[in-house]
């Protein structure tokens, strides 16, 4: 048959909350796809009931995506390595060797960050983008230079979707903060607040501290959330404008659970729009936690480098830099 595919990949996905399994193959079609999370609404993630979350819904997972892809043979097993939360990853990395064992196919460890690049450039139909990653966890301007993922600016100390949640936690919005701050944030005029770039790195935690006290102080919510907003989305997007005149690149790609937030959306697009460089962001489906993004980086790494990891001696790599 013409035009068939010759990989297809189970992948599989579990750094943090969420359990995913997603079958894709190399012409970058998802052929299915299923995820579920751990949720604790008060407590914030307890890792092991968390991994043991994970664990209970694992093997219903794997094979409700098998099925779904209606694929009989597979012929690579990709997981995330890291970083992550050791425990949940030992889960996708046990899940993925037995997987291995049963279809008698090559295993290979992703990096999760790299995912969340990979799959926003296969969405986006994206050529050859500086990144924004903005996450919970990460806030990062990368771009692939001189073979391999570099990082141009980050922060180093929280990052960017942790710092709102942290202060919609003190002012009591709840978890997560980001939406509700950007509801807030529309009825709100601007206050003053610390504008932190250094060099090509943003710190958000001086910012967090000040919003706080002048909450604590009578400062009104919305005003705050206004005011966050428009001056760590500022930094963002100085920084990104910087890091696409060095690179000299013209293709802007935002990734990440904050990416749902349409004043840094118009922020960027507008930058992007001066500069006449082109503006994308990844579909929300994509933007969380998925194995579809582990599976598809998991055939790109194996088209490159075509070496299986020895089951006997599978390691997870929770603290794995995107730039190691
Ligand atoms: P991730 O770590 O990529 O799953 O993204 C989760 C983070 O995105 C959380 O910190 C949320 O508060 C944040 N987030 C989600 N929606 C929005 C939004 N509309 N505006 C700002 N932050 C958001
Ligand atoms: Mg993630």
């Amino acid at each position: 048959m013409k035009n068939r595919s010759r990989i297809n990949c189970i992948g599989i996905e579990s750094t943090a909350h969420t359990f995913s399994c997603s079958v894709v193959n190399d012409k970058g079609e998802i052929l299915s796809e299923e995820r579920e999370m751990y949720k604790s609404p008060d407590m914030g993630i307890i890792p092991n009931k968390c991994a043991e979350f994970l664990k209970n819904v694992k093997d219903k997972l794997i094979k409700k995506v098998i099925t779904e892809s209606g694929v009989k043979k597979f012929e690579l097993i990709a997981f995330s390595q890291g970083p992550g939360m050791p425990l949940s990853l030992w889960v996708g990395a046990n899940a993925a060797k037995e997987q291995a064992i049963i279809f008698n196919s090559p295993l290979i460890g992703v990096s999760h960050l790299i995912a969340h690049l990979e799959i926003g450039k296969l969405m986006c139909k994206a050529k050859d983008p500086v990144y924004i990653l903005a996450t919970g966890a990460n806030t990062q301007i990368i771009a692939f230079e001189g073979e391999k993922y570099r990082i141009f600016g980050e922060c180093l100390t929280i990052g960017i979707g942790n710092a709102l949640d942290k202060f919609g936690r003190e002012i009591g919005l709840g978890f997560p903060a980001g939406p509700k701050i950007e509801e807030f944030a529309k009825k709100g005029k601007y206050i003053e607040l610390p504008y932190v770039v250094k060099g090509m790195d943003v710190e958000f935690s001086g910012i967090i501290t000040k919003a706080i006290r002048l909450y604590k102080k009578g400062a009104k919510k919305e005003d705050l959330c206004f005011s966050l907003q428009e001056t760590m989305f500022s930094m963002l997007t100085e920084v990104a404008e910087r890091a696409l005149a060095h690179t000299d690149k013209n293709e802007l790609l935002l990734i990440g659970g904050v990416a749902a937030n349409k004043r840094l959306i118009e922020m960027l697009e507008t930058m992007c729009k001066e500069r006449n460089a082109k503006f994308e962001v990844v579909p929300f489906k994509w933007s969380g936690d998925n194995a579809a993004m582990i599976a598809w980086t998991g055939i790109l790494n194996y088209k490159k480098n075509k070496k299986s990891l020895e089951l006997k001696k599978i390691e997870i790599n929770p603290k794995w830099r995107i730039d190691a």
